[in-house]
């Protein structure tokens, strides 16, 4: 049979960093598995084997914050980590 095993909840997995997918798991042959974006195929996918939810998590550490043109704009991690943009009042 050939199919996809949906990863549990309880797994802790990073969805696809291009589209936002939660990963799957594929059989790739006789007794390979691949996790892969359910979406697209050209998406990252693990290279066939064992059922690496890590290299998938590695591999999808989603893109940096998007960088912004304006070189006046201050990035700052709070407590939790998470990103804060503002601009610093200009005295002008
Ligand atoms: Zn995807």
């Amino acid at each position: 049979m050939r199919g996809y095993i949906t990863i549990p909840e309880s797994i802790q997995c990073k969805v696809c960093k291009y589209c936002g997918s939660r990963p799957i798991i594929a059989l790739a042959g006789r007794d390979e598995y691949v996790v892969k974006c359910p979406a697209d195929d050209s998406h990252y996918q693990t290279q066939p084997g064992m059922i690496d939810i890590e290299d998938w998590n590695l591999e999808n550490i989603p893109f940096p914050e998007p960088e912004f043109d304006d070189a006046n704009m201050v990035a700052c991690y709070d407590s939790k980590l998470n990103y804060t943009f503002f601009l610093p009042a200009f005295s002008a």
